[in-house]
This record gives structure tokens, sequence and C-alpha cells, in this order.
């Protein structure tokens, strides 16, 4: 039994290691990748549920690796996010979206909201308010077309750093969202002190419904306390025509999902909104 422990840590610590090799070189890949041009922005559209129009798009990194194709931001971000490229790429992120969505309002396209993800560490550790009025202002982009989406963790994590920032964003006339509604543990005293103008209810919570009677109580709870506070709501993840339909009756504001569409490259995103317009 002695011999198993040992090499049971053996094997721990080797593990570790290993996984630790991956990090650093993922890290490293990630930096040129960055430097490379590598990286892109896909959209996904954003769904007004009372009057059916177009109204929005979400920004989603794609990482274009010439030999491993796609790679999937869930595989990159929590490398970015704890070893500090965040901060690089992050900001990249919000030149690129705000330079896009300046190109498509000069290509005389209806106007829409881009909607940007920040991360945790983008949030709290780097000057997001100082970057954003810069890239604004470089880009020529409405401040008031621009949400910024934090998660609900990062505002629970330090609610009183995240207050301040969140106010210096606001000052520059942009809309903030929280996403992963539900998923975090931020408590309703900090949300209410918060200058929001948008719940996105997670799409864990959408996913099994119409089958799952707690997951619709959950998002209907969502969509009311969000209208109590005087919030927009906007669900994620909607696949079907009975989610929709669910939804709508709930009286939620926006929807994004697969039953719209998946995330597009600029050029299809382009084509769909300029149907949109027509
Ligand atoms: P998220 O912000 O919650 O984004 C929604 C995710 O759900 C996206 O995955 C989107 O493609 C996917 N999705 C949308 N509609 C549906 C649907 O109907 N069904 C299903 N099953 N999935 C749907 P994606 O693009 O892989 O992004 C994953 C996560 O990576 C994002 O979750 C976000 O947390 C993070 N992420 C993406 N881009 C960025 C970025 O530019 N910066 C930061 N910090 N994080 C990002
Ligand atoms: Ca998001
Ligand atoms: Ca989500
Ligand atoms: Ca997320």
């Amino acid at each position: 039994a002695k011999n198993r422990g040992s090499n049971a840590w053996c094997f721990f610590h080797e593990y570790m290691t290993q996984a630790a090799r991956e990090r650093l070189a993922l890290e490293a890949r990630l930096r040129r990748a960055l430097e490379l041009g590598h990286m892109r922005l896909f959209y996904q559209p954003q769904v007004d549920l009372h009057t059916g129009r177009l109204t929005g798009a979400e920004a989603l990194l794609r990482w274009h690796d010439p030999e491993e194709g796609l790679i999937s931001p869930a595989r990159f971000i929590p490398v970015a996010e704890s070893s500090g490229v965040i901060g690089p790429l992050g900001l990249w992120v919000l030149g690129e979206a705000c330079r896009q969505g300046q190109a498509w309002r000069e290509a005389g396209l209806p106007e829409l909201t881009i909607a940007v993800n920040v991360s945790l560490h983008q949030f709290l550790l780097t000057d997001i308010a100082g970057e954003t009025a810069q890239v604004l202002e470089t880009s020529g982009f409405p401040a008031h077309l621009l949400e910024l989406e934090i998660t609900e963790s990062a505002l629970a994590e330090k609610p009183e750093e995240a207050l301040a920032v969140l106010s210096r964003l606001r000052d520059l006339g942009l809309r903030l969202a929280i996403d992963d509604f539900g998923t975090g543990y931020s408590s309703l005293a900090h949300l209410k002190r918060f200058p929001l103008d948008l719940l996105k209810i997670d799409r864990g919570f959408i996913y099994d419904i119409p089958n799952s009677g707690d997951d619709m109580a959950i998002s209907s709870s969502v969509i009311a306390l969000g209208h109590a506070m005087g919030l927009k709501v906007l669900a994620e993840g909607v696949e079907t025509q009975e989610q929709l339909s669910f939804l709508q009756d709930k009286g939620c504001d926006f929807f994004q999902g697969y039953f719209c569409s998946r995330p597009l490259p600029a050029e299809d995103f382009a084509r769909l909104l300029e149907k949109a317009g027509a």
C-alpha cells in the first residue's frame, strides 16, 4: 500500500508537470497567434423578441491556427486569463469589434449594437475604461452602440472595485450587460447598485426548456427580476421554437442562439444584416 501511495504521488506529480508544460506552450503559441494576426471575430445575431428584428451582434473570438484550424475560446481564454495574455488579446478584441462595427455603419448597413466579452482579469486588472475610451475614439464607433458583457462572477469577486469600473464605463456612454446570469453568486443587493442595462440568462437554463419545470421557473423569475430592476433581459442558447415561444410569452426582450444563427464570420454576418435591412 505504501508503494502504491508513492507511485500515485509520482504519477500525480508528473501529470502536473506535463499539464504545466502544455500550458506554457499554449501561452507562447497564443502570444504568437495574436502577433501573426491569426485571431478572428465571429458575430452572432441578437434578435428583439418583441419585433423580430435583428438589433445586435455578440462578437465571439476564434483562433484560426494554420495547422489545427479553428480553436474554441473555451480552450484558450482560461490560459489567456491566468497568464496575462488576456490584456493584449482583450484589447485586440475591443478594437477589432469597434473597427468592424464602424465599417458596417460606413457601408450603410442597418445600425446595430455590438457586444464584446470582457473577462474577469481584463475587467479588474487592466485599465478597461481608459482603453475603451481610446478604442472608441480611434474607431469612431459610437459609444451607445457598444455593449460590454461582464460575467456575474467578475462582479461578485470584488463588488466595490467592480462598481467603480462599471461607473467609469457607464460615463463613457456605453451599455453594460451581465453575462451568464444565474451561474455565479452575486448578491442581489450588489446587483441593485451596479449601473447595468441588460441581464443575459445563461444558456444552461434555456437548454432543457420545455422539459425542465425548474429551468422554466428560473428563466421566468430572471426575466421578472430584470424587469423589476429596470433592465432588459436576453436569453442565450435558444435552439427551438418552443424555447422561443416560452420566452416571448414571459416577456423576454432579446434572444441569441442557433435557432436564429450560429456565430458567423464578418462577411456572412454582413450579408445577413443587408437582408435584414432590405
Ligand atoms: P459566452 O459569452 O457565454 O458566449 C456564448 C457561447 O454560446 C458561444 O460559444 C456561442 O457560440 C455559444 N452559443 C450561442 N448560441 C448557442 C446555441 O443556441 N446553442 C449552443 N449550444 N451554444 C450556443 P463560444 O463562441 O465557443 O464562446 C465560449 C465562451 O468563450 C464565451 O461564452 C465567452 O465566455 C468566451 N469568449 C468568447 N469570445 C471571447 C472574447 O472575445 N473575450 C473573452 N474574454 N471571452 C470570450
Ligand atoms: Ca458573452
Ligand atoms: Ca453563457
Ligand atoms: Ca461566458
